[in-house]
């Protein structure tokens, strides 16, 4: 018996599709989602991101200058991308850890989704205040927060942020689809076992934010879904994902 097309792409989508990945800081493609970026990407489908920060506060050492951190972020976060065969990056220059759902916030986004016109958008559930046994990072809730708010009303109804319109021509622009990645109420699961290894890779590129990468990619590589047998792991990634049309 032949396994239904529907089962290999739980995504359904017959043509490429253009998916903005917009989350808090560099490294949260990576390991939020990024075997499922490598598995969009190498179907062809167009993946960009925009980072509301540039991840300055992202080490715990007294020593460290935020200017010097955030370069050197910026440019593990490029090669992650490199890796994963993203197109584009787009920094804002949030100060990471102040990361508010605001107008202002929420304005920034919406232009970005007017200019970049994708018909998906990913980002993290701004719902998730905690993990099994860890709080999930404010940045990851507010960013979820400012990105939903951003793609309905605000980038598909010209009468939200109108200067967008009238000083710069950005037409108003709905998205197909929103998924949010870090969440506890999945409703949509990839299986990402054949990118798995090119996650890895991606995250190794995040030099300043892994201790020790022998126990990251132990940590990893025993994430396997519960079906997965010693000789045949299976890896997963699960969202929730809203579908306007
Ligand atoms: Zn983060």
């Amino acid at each position: 018996m032949t396994t239904p097309l529907t089962i290999l792409q739980p995504e359904g989508w017959e043509t490429p599709q253009t998916i903005l990945c917009i989350l808090a800081h560099p490294d949260d493609p990576e390991f939020f989602c990024g075997a499922t970026l490598a598995r969009w990407t190498a179907a062809g489908h167009t993946v960009h991101y925009c980072l509301l920060t540039r991840g300055d506060k992202g080490v715990r050492e007294q020593t460290a200058d935020p200017v010097e951190l955030a370069r050197t972020r910026e440019g593990e976060q490029r090669a992650a991308a490199d890796e994963l065969g993203v197109s584009r990056i787009l920094f804002l220059d949030y100060e990471d850890g102040y990361l508010v759902a605001d107008l202002a916030a929420r304005r920034a986004v919406a232009r970005v989704i007017r200019l970049f016109r994708p018909t998906i958008v990913l980002s993290s559930d701004p719902t998730q205040l905690f993990g099994e046994n860890n709080i999930n990072h404010p940045d990851h809730r507010a960013a979820g927060q400012i990105v939903v708010d951003a793609v309905f009303p605000a980038s598909g109804n010209p009468l939200y942020f109108p200067e967008l319109l009238n000083d710069e021509h950005l037409d108003p622009h709905s998205v197909n689809e929103v998924w949010l990645a870090v969440t506890g109420q999945p409703n949509t699961t990839i299986d990402v076992t054949p990118t798995w290894e090119k996650k890895i890779r991606a995250l190794h590129h995040h030099v300043t934010q892994i201790g020790d990468m022998a126990a990251l990619d132990e940590r990893m590589r025993s994430r396997r879904a519960p079906e997965s047998t010693p000789e045949n792991p299976k890896y997963e990634e699960k969202f929730r994902r809203i579908k306007f049309r």
